[in-house]
Formats: structure tokens, C-alpha cells, sequence
């Protein structure tokens, strides 16, 4: 069933803290459950994804984004003869480092850091969550996940450099990750891509028409749906056009990949590593087509004026609290209290901010900082 490219369980490197086999799970399955019995993974159900619930409570938070992500990359990695129970596990983690209030609470955050000589990252946030947060275990803190759960956590979007990140060594930042880690960055994009546009336009930010003008390959698809089905309405035209552009970027990414795994022949998942270049990709076209969506989203919906006040909120509560428990650390929790005694007070207070859900850093907000 599985690839010669394919990470086996069997080579796991394995856990931090040895641990007896399941009777009926392998490790990569064990390690997906113990994602999803996390406190950090359902507190994704309160977090942001782009649309707070002023819009509508039938939008994608980051719990039902994960939960797609986790669909779409099960899909292509059967295809590709990977290890769905790795790619599983990888997806359902993938975004468990984000802070609330989306892309402007992680900004805000890494801002609030920056003034005080440090930074914040989402996948090394997820990192210290999985090895440190999560309190499940007598014998150790942390979920214990195998290596190759933890090297895609930090590896599957980003080369971190290894010069600059000493203490990420063992993860083997001068190779690539494995093919299960390189598909989670693509399908992330793919699932949030084409949400966006839908809930855009449930949201009435977005028009079909204004998507068909300006993003070719949706207006393309957006024709050969409206010939198939003159009479259907407008949203279910949208939803077929949606369907095949999404149908598209997974067939392309199946195809592609496999393609350029054959020609790279490869036939191990230590060739995979090796390789000069990250194998799974889009092919050049589709890559374009992808582009201009993501470019179209940033212009007419991630930037637009109608998100810009709820972006302003984000900042000024997370830059607000940040502050406020810089300057009174007797208000955190005494279980953070105490963890500034090993750790620099920014860092805790970053933890604390990057961990909580939307509605419970609201509330931290007019507990400390209304007046
Ligand atoms: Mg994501």
C-alpha cells in the first residue's frame, strides 16, 4: 500500500520518552488521537480564522479549517501511496500555535514581542504547546508525539535556518521534511483559498461576478458551470465553479507530485530528505492560478475596509494585555506567575496571550484593561 518514498511507522524514529506499543494503534495513529484530545485543539473552535462571528456562525473557524485540511490531505496522500495516519496527524496540528483574533492576533503578538527583543511564530508556539503545555501524562509533560510529528510541525511551512535556530538541531533543518509534511503547507492553502472565497461571499464582501472578472481560472470554470446549469441559482452556480476550481488545485497536486517524485527518482524517504528541493508542489500553471487567487484574497477580502476594524481591535487587545501584564505580572494566573521564575516574563505572557480563544481574551480585556 505505502510508497517507497512513504514514511513506514515501523522507522519512526519514535518518542522523546519510550513508550509501550498500542495493542491496536501504531504511533502515527496514537499520536493523531492525542492531538485531538488536546485542551488546544478544541480551543481551536473559538479561534479565528478570518471571519470573527460578527458575520455569521456557519463560517469556517480554525477547528473546522483544521478539519478540512485533515479531509483534503487524507485524500491526496492515499493517492500518493503516503502515510495517511502521518499526514493526519500532521494536519489536525498544523495550525494548533495560533493565537486568537487570526492573522492579526499572530502580528499583534509577534509586535508586542519585537518591543521586547523577541518574536512569535505559530509553528514554534505549536512546538512548545505539544513538548511543554499540554499536561495529559505522570510521566512526562507534553503529548510525547513521535519525531516525524514534531519535525513537520516545525518544517511543513517554513525552512527555518539552521544557523539561526541552534536549538531546533535535531529536527534536521538543512533537509527537507518528508512528502507526509511538504503536502500540509499546499492543502492548507488550497482549503483556505477556496473557503475564503466562500465565506467572502457569504459575508457579502465578495461578489461571483467581481471573483469570475478578476480571478481567470474561477471565472473560467464559472462559464462552463453557467452553460451546464442556465436556470440554477446564483449560489449553487458558485458552489459548482468552487467545487471544480478546488477539484483542480488537488488533481493537479496529486498528478504534479507524482510526477516529479518519478522524476527525481527517489525511492526513499531519505532521498525525499535529501532532495535539493521540496518535491510536492502545484505544476507551474496551476501555480500561477494559485497566485492570483491568493493575491485576489489579500487585495478585495484580507485587506479590505470592512475587516479593518476588527483587525484594529485584535491589535490594540493583544498590544493592551501584553502590556498590562508586563507592567502588573501579579495579574496572570499563578501557574504562569511561576514559570517567569526559569523563563523571561515576555515569553510567559506571549504563551498565556497566544494560547486563549477569542471570547476568553476579550473577557481578560475588560477585566484589565477597561477602565
Ligand atoms: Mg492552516
Amino acid at each position: 500500500m505505502l510508497a517507497d518514498y512513504a514514511v513506514h511507522v515501523e522507522h519512526s524514529r519514535g518518542r522523546r520518552h519510550p513508550e509501550p506499543t498500542h495493542p491496536y494503534r501504531n504511533d502515527f495513529q496514537r499520536d493523531r488521537d492525542r492531538v485531538v484530545h488536546a485542551r488546544a485543539f478544541r480551543r481551536l473552535e473559538a479561534k479565528t480564522q478570518v471571519f470573527t462571528r460578527r458575520y455569521s456562525d456557519h463560517f469556517r473557524n480554525r477547528l473546522t479549517h483544521t478539519i478540512e485540511v485533515a479531509q483534503i490531505s487524507r485524500t491526496i496522500a492515499a493517492q500518493l501511496g503516503l502515510n495517511t495516519d502521518l499526514v493526519e496527524a500532521l494536519a489536525l496540528v498544523h495550525d494548533l500555535g495560533h493565537p486568537p483574533f487570526g492573522h492579526a492576533g499572530e502580528k499583534a503578538l509577534d509586535a508586542a514581542m519585537r518591543r521586547q527583543g523577541l518574536s512569535f511564530d505559530h509553528n514554534l508556539h505549536a512546538l512548545r504547546i505539544v513538548e511543554d503545555f499540554e499536561l495529559r501524562y505522570a510521566s512526562f509533560r507534553g503529548l510525547n508525539l513521535t519525531f516525524e510529528v514534531r519535525e513537520g510541525i516545525i518544517k511543513h511551512s517554513h525552512d527555518y535556518p539552521a544557523a539561526e535556530h541552534p536549538e531546533l538541531a535535531e529536527y534536521l533543518l538543512d533537509q527537507r521534511p518528508p512528502l507526509e509534511a511538504q503536502l500540509i503547507d499546499l492543502t492548507d492553502e488550497i482549503a483556505y483559498n477556496t473557503a475564503d472565497l466562500d465565506d467572502g461571499c457569504e459575508a457579502h464582501l465578495l461578489t461571483v461576478e467581481q471573483i469570475a472578472e478578476s480571478v481567470p481560472i474561477f471565472g473560467h470554470c464559472f462559464d462552463e458551470v453557467r452553460r451546464l446549469y442556465p436556470t440554477a441559482e446564483q449560489k449553487l452556480l458558485f458552489n459548482e465553479t468552487l467545487k471544480r476550481v478546488f477539484d483542480r488545485q488537488v488533481g493537479d497536486l496529486i498528478e504534479n507530485t507524482r510526477e516529479r517524485v518519478a522524476v527525481a527518482n527517489v525511492h526513499s524517504v531519505e532521498a525525499i530528505r535529501l532532495y535539493p528541493a521540496r518535491l510536492a508542489a502545484f505544476s507551474p500553471e496551476v501555480e500561477q492560478e494559485r497566485r492570483h487567487l491568493k493575491d485576489f484574497l489579500y487585495e478585495n477580502l484580507y485587506f479590505s475596509p470592512a475587516l479593518e476594524g476588527e483587525k484594529d481591535d485584535a491589535e490594540r487587545i493583544v498590544g493592551e494585555l501584553f502590556a498590562h501584564w508586563m507592567e502588573e505580572p501579579d495579574d496572570l494566573p499563578r501557574n504562569h506567575r511561576e514559570k517567569a521564575a526559569h523563563e523571561p516574563l515576555p515569553r510567559i505572557i506571549c504563551d498565556y496571550i497566544a494560547g486563549m480563544t477569542d471570547p476568553f481574551i476579550f473577557q481578560q480585556y475588560e477585566k484589565y484593561c477597561r477602565d
